[in-house]
């Protein structure tokens, strides 16, 4: 190996070497992960969400009063972390930052979730590949931000789990305001009639993904709009829940 070779390995392994994107320290990593065990291990679980919808702190309800007394068009929310630091702060970067290298490092830890999840159940709706419908983006907000935060999402799960991606079918017609900010009621208001399908006929179940979830209110208008189609069930993947 000539001097020039071995110098250039040096170079490589030194800028290949894998940091934590938290602490930026270059320990053990968690495989494929960008973060040390240390960051990984203090990532805010969402541990005592409802069964339904993923609400954080319903204790031993089980089923939050909401999801009881109004049970949302959507069967089943999975969501492996709470709306809290870092997990706040890595969206933020990712999506308002234009950070890709964070959204797929936020991609792989949905995966990683999920994953271990599929290997716990047996319900179709997670062992076969899904059809996941990334939360679609007005075509504005699209050109504004250069990239749907979702269809990122959806795109690093699709390098590690079988599914079927299928954001053509259906669109936002509606560059609906910001959600933050507003209340619950306002919030569904301002959703109401904001997506439109491209096709005819729908899948039978669907998955959407989303990067967090507040209150619901765009997840449960876009399941709304899949169902009145014929769509007969709603699964919600997201990264985090408020
Ligand atoms: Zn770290
Ligand atoms: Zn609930």
């Amino acid at each position: 190996m000539s001097a020039a070779t071995r110098n250039l390995l040096r170079v490589q392994a030194i800028v290949l070497k894998p940091r934590c994107v938290l602490c930026d320290c270059d320990g053990m990593t968690v495989p494929a992960m960008d973060l040390c065990a240390d960051c990984y291990r203090d990532l805010p679980r969402l541990t005592d969400g409802c069964a339904v919808c993923a609400r954080p702190a319903v204790g031993d309800a089980m089923i939050c009063g909401s999801c009881q007394n109004n049970p949302p068009p959507f069967e089943w929310v999975i969501a492996p972390y709470r709306y809290a630091w870092p997990i706040d702060k890595m969206l933020q970067q990712f999506k308002f930052g234009g950070n890709l290298a964070m959204g797929r490092v936020l991609g792989r830890l949905l995966a990683h979730h999920l994953t271990s999840i599929r290997r716990r159940t047996s319900m179709p709706a997670m062992t076969e590949p899904a059809i996941i419908i990334p939360v679609p983006l007005h075509r504005r907000r699209l050109w504004q931000r250069g990239f749907n935060q979702a269809g990122e999402l959806a795109r690093t799960i699709g390098l590690i789990m079988p599914v079927h991606i299928r954001s053509e079918l259906c669109v936002r017609v509606r560059n609906t305001p910001a959600q933050s900010g507003k209340r619950a009621e306002e919030r569904h208001k301002n959703v109401r009639k904001a997506f439109a399908l491209r096709r005819k006929t729908v899948p039978e179940r669907i998955v959407i993904i989303d990067d967090v979830m507040t209150t619901g209110s765009t997840c449960a208008e876009l399941a709304r709009t899949f169902k009145s189609q014929g769509t007969r069930q709603v699964l919600v993947w997201c990264l985090a829940r408020a």
